[in-house]
């Protein structure tokens, strides 16, 4: 070897940083080797929302949590896809890792109390508070290191300057006086922050995953703790059946690295690598639709198999409805949009297919279901004047005339009339009349009896309140009428290497794999087939890798694992 660590956690995500930290606190030398220039991975470019049952912030949120409730949850909506074991797992570990968090490092967050369940109405759902963020931290308080981090998703930036809390966003969607002073408020501190901006290139106030991925960093720095960027761990050293290492390149050189405790793979999923994606998910499916991280391309899964692990669950994604804006690298996801009035989403048959406020991952798997993907979304002129969409700022803001013609018309299509609409779509005429009529007739009686739109208090949660009774539905009759390519896009992938409760990853026999741990996207998705609420992923990315770092802790001198 080279050189010689006791722990060597691949990537710098939720699952990497998490890990680090507990692995530090329990005595270990700790080595983070990331891949790109920055750090953070996808985890940095999200909304940064933890879903963690019974948090110790519930109960003062207003919204008390039992773990039986969780765990009754948790089993009703993953069902079978996930061994109970590790689901109750999750529901003791995953509060245990937060009061760690909090009391011993400048991670904090906060619940947020209207942040529903993605199914609230599910025995053991909760119609707030299980969702989490971290509150906003000063990117300055990172020093030179603020200048590393991974920018947020470009759409989470309020006219590109600055972010918002998940909060602060729900807020600012209600279109009422209390959004307006919120506004008013946030773009008084980014001019305050001007200075700052000029310095560091963009605003210090860091929200969402960014405030998450800053405050672990933060974290690991006061720890000493040595994260190595433009490092690409290629594979792993194994020594007579135990992992004892990884080869990783940097600067065009090859390092053998030796880690005595263990090795965790949380290098992120693989929704960048398309011939992965073609050969485990369902067509049509390409990289270009997802919105996450471009250095997500499967490492820590064929590392993981190449020493003996399988994989689960390769199929699924966490899914949502994307769509692409012309010269941008990342994908938008539309998961505000679909739930709002006066839209509707359908097929090149021109057909409705699912309920659009679903839960995002539910929308893409109806848009398969019904064979009609990519779909469209299709929306008046009530629509566009009232609510954002994509990078557009609402129409009484910024009006479509204050556009330039090939900005907006690289990614929508335009037309005075659902007929001419229908042919720029490509979609019969005929059909799509129909939909929107037997649409029409749905809003004015206030119910979508075909697919129940508007009914779960989480469709409502990003519905227009203003609009009643049912806040997720309106007639589309206003010209002009718009439409929108929809793709079956992700946040990241699901699929990963099955792990026992301590994110040990197990052989083909069941055995755990000396030395090979896996937490975040590279492992088996503890939610299984489903998505619990918003944080769904972060949460258990963060407590697998705590529970990953506190097993090889306990590993005596690279022998004999816990
Ligand atoms: C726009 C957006 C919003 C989202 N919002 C939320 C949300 O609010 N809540 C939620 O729960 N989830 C959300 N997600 C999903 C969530 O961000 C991811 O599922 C999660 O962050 C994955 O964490 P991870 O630690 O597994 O991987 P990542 O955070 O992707 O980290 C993996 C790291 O490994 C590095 N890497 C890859 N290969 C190698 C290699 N060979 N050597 C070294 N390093 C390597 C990568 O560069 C990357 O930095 C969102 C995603 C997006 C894109």
């Amino acid at each position: 070897m080279d050189r010689t660590v006791d722990f060597i956690a691949i990537g710098s995500g939720a699952a990497a940083m998490s890990a680090a930290l507990r692995a530090h606190d329990l005595g270990a030398e700790v080595l983070l080797l990331e891949a790109t220039d920055r750090y953070g991975g996808s985890t940095a470019m999200s909304g940064g929302v933890c879903w963690v049952p019974n948090n110790p912030h519930m109960a003062a949120a207003g919204v008390p949590d039992r773990p039986e409730d969780a765990l009754t949850y948790l089993r009703n909506i993953v069902g079978e896809s996930t061994p109970d074991e590790i689901l109750r797992t999750y529901v003791s570990e995953s509060r245990r890792m937060v009061e760690y968090l909090e009391e011993k490092s400048a991670v904090r967050f906060e619940a947020l109390e209207k942040y529903c369940d993605y199914y609230p109405e599910v025995e053991g759902g909760r119609p707030g508070g299980r969702s989490m963020e971290c509150t906003p931290y000063d990117g300055r308080e990172l020093g030179a290191e603020f200048a590393r981090i991974r920018p947020p998703h470009p759409q989470s930036q309020v006219m590109g300057i600055f972010g918002l809390t998940a909060r602060e966003a729900h807020t600012l969607l209600s279109n009422t006086w209390r959004s307006k002073v919120l506004l008013i408020k946030r773009l008084l501190a980014a001019a305050l922050h001007l200075p700052a901006r000029k310095k560091w290139g963009r605003d210090p106030r860091l929200t969402a995953g960014n405030a998450l991925i800053a405050r672990l960093r933060r974290s690991l720095m006061d720890r000493g703790v040595e994260l190595s960027l433009s490092t690409v761990v290629q594979e792993l050293i194994i020594d007579d059946g135990r992992v004892v290492g990884v080869v990783a390149e940097r600067d065009g050189t090859k390092q053998r690295i030796g880690a005595r405790k263990g090795v965790l793979l949380s290098a992120g999923g693989f929704s960048r690598n398309k011939a992965m994606r073609q050969e485990h998910q369902p067509s049509p499916i390409t990289d270009e639709w997802s919105a996450g991280n471009l250095r997500s391309l499967g490492d820590g899964h064929r590392m993981g198999v190449a020493a003996g692990g399988r994989l689960v669950h390769m199929d699924k994604a966490w899914w949502t409805p994307t769509i692409r804006i012309p010269r941008q690298e990342l994908a938008w996801v539309i998961v505000v949009e679909k739930n709002l009035p006066h839209s509707i989403m359908v097929s090149d048959a021109g057909q409705r297919f699912t309920n659009e406020a679903a839960p995002y991952l539910d929308v893409v798997q109806g848009m398969y279901a019904a064979e009609a993907a990519p779909a469209w979304m299709l929306f008046d002129a009530s629509f566009r004047r009232n609510y954002p969409v994509g990078p557009l700022a609402p129409g009484y803001a910024v009006p479509d005339k204050r556009v330039s013609k090939k900005f907006l018309h690289g990614f929508l299509k335009k037309a005075d009339t659902l007929t001419d609409l229908a042919a720029a779509m490509e979609v019969p005429a005929q059909a799509l009349l129909g939909t929107v009529e037997r649409f029409n007739g749905m809003v004015d009686a206030g119910v979508d009896t075909d697919f129940g739109r508007g009914e779960s208090l989480s469709d409502r949660y990003y519905g227009d309140p203003r609009v009643q009774p049912n806040p997720c539905l309106g007639r589309i009759q206003t010209g002009p009428f718009y439409a929108l390519r929809v793709y079956p896009g992700d946040l990241g992938t699901k699929g990963g290497l099955v792990v026992d409760t301590h994110g040990r990853v197990l052989a083909g026999d069941g055995a755990p794999i000396p030395g090979l741990y896996a937490a975040g996207n590279c492992a088996a998705p503890v939610m299984g087939r489903t998505y619990p609420g918003a944080g769904g992923t972060i949460g258990p990315a963060m407590v697998g890798g705590f529970l990953a770092a506190e097993a090889a802790a306990e590993n005596e001198s690279g022998r004999g694992d816990a």
